[in-house]
């Protein structure tokens, strides 16, 4: 059989990128199969190199709130750059970005760009442990918080599909101030502070846990965490790289009426572009450098089109009506989706919050990672294939989110659920 034009550079690309790919989770590895290469994208939908066209529900894992190629983003890009990439100087649209984002989120006064939500996490950590003098961290099994030593350990996204949460090549020494707890389970977190009661310097969440899947926080997971950390003088950061302006213009932290020390953000804030950012109250955040003895820097960080893609985005996601809208375009598919198992006699949970969800193949309730890893993976990578097959593309991956954008109408959607009743099937 002739090979199509995806497997002649997937073969191309695995002789010179580990694995053919720049990210473990663009790998198909756990569904077998090659990955389309994309060519292009418009709205809610991409294209291959040959030709197929898909309906798109990655959203390049979350910053495309708007859909690929919006024109305001692309505009705004395009005018950036012609003034130039990068400068090592401040420029005037990094102090736009860094205004949305403190207007935004009521615990940021001071926020520092950076380039990545790796960065961001990693920075983050330091910072908390500049600011109490302490060296662990809480973290908990299957968030993931980027790839930096500290934070490879029991990590979800890519770590977890691919059977190496916690990585190899981080130091014993490093990873035993990595105290993992369980998330959901707040007796959980207050062992370790019985058993560490002067040593925590933070507790890390991702707020609606989303690289495990999508599993919401329980009813007063976030306000314990709040609490216990408060009694034992640690700081409480909320990862917010995929729900910061994704659940809400205001992030999870508004949606769920908690107040977090410190804040880590990116994919949104940067419209596609890379983009990460840390923030806090400016008691804490007066430790970063220059202000205070804790050290971040960036080549490129602020550059002109990054934040240019970000406040464009923003501008967007700030119009009326947006996250409703948003909203009832994930809630129209996940109860169609549902519907789609219901009738096939398929077990499945969706778990959903805002335009963020996750069907399992389990019959559920899914709100703690040993639930995740009860799904089946198996059915799950048979689904995604006959899904692509038929021109949706979802995730390669049980373990992970999907995201629609304000450019999804619901004829896409209505699409799709029919799509996913032939996909179910298909697979008998
Ligand atoms: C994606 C993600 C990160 C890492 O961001 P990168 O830009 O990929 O480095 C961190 N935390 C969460 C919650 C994420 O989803």
């Amino acid at each position: 059989m002739e090979q199509s034009r995806s497997q002649q550079l997937f073969e191309q690309a695995q002789r010179v990128i580990p694995g053919g790919v720049n990210s473990p989770v663009r790998s198909f590895r756990a569904v077998e199969g090659t990955p389309p290469f994309i060519a292009r994208g418009a709205g809610a939908r991409v294209w291959d190199v040959d030709g197929n066209e898909y309906i798109d529900y990655l959203g390049s894992w979350g910053p495309l709130a708007l859909g690929h190629a919006h024109p305001a983003v692309v505009e705004a890009v395009q005018r950036a750059a012609s003034d130039g990439t990068s400068f090592g100087a401040p420029v005037e649209q990094e102090v736009e970005l860094a205004e949305m984002i403190c207007a935004a989120l009521p615990s940021v006064d001071l926020v520092r760009l950076v380039n990545s939500g790796t960065e961001a996490c990693m920075t983050a950590l330091r910072l908390a442990r500049a600011y109490t003098g302490r060296d662990k961290i809480v973290k908990f099994a299957g968030n993931y918080h980027g790839h930096a030593d500290g934070l490879l350990v029991a990590a979800g996204s890519g770590a977890l599909t691919h059977g190496v949460p916690t990585s190899a090549g981080v130091p014993e020494a490093y990873a035993a101030e990595t105290l993992i707890a369980t998330f959901n389970d707040i007796g959980s977190v207050e062992g370790l502070f019985d058993a560490w009661p002067d040593d925590i310097a933070a507790v890390i969440v991702e707020p609606v846990a989303g690289n495990m899947g999508v599993v919401p926080p329980a009813d007063g997971f976030l306000e314990g965490l709040r609490n216990v950390t408060e009694a034992n003088g640690a700081l409480l950061i909320f990862d917010e790289v995929i729900t910061g302006f994704r659940v809400g213009y205001g992030g999870a932290q508004t949606l769920y009426g908690v107040t977090p020390d410190i804040t880590t953000m990116g994919k949104i804030i940067g419209g596609g572009l890379p983009v990460g950012a840390y923030g806090g109250r400016e008691e804490v955040m007066q430790q970063v450098a220059p202000l205070g003895p804790m050290y971040q820097a960036g080549t490129l960080s602020g550059n002109p089109l990054a934040v240019a893609a970000g406040v464009a985005t923003l501008t967007e996601l700030q119009k009326p009506g947006v996250y409703e809208q948003l909203e009832a375009t994930a809630v129209r598919l996940t109860d169609g989706v549902s519907a789609a198992f219901a009738r096939a006699e398929v077990p499945s949970t969706i778990n959903r919050v805002a335009s963020m969800f996750t069907g399992f193949f389990n019959a559920g309730p899914v709100s703690a990672l040993a639930e995740v890893e009860q799904s089946d993976t198996a059915a799950y990578g048979r689904y995604m294939h006959a899904l692509l097959d038929r021109g949706v593309y979802i995730a390669p991956s049980q373990f992970e989110a999907g995201f629609v954008s304000i450019a999804h109408t619901d004829a896409d959607i209505d699409r799709t659920v029919e799509v996913v009743g032939e996909a179910l099937a298909s697979l008998g």
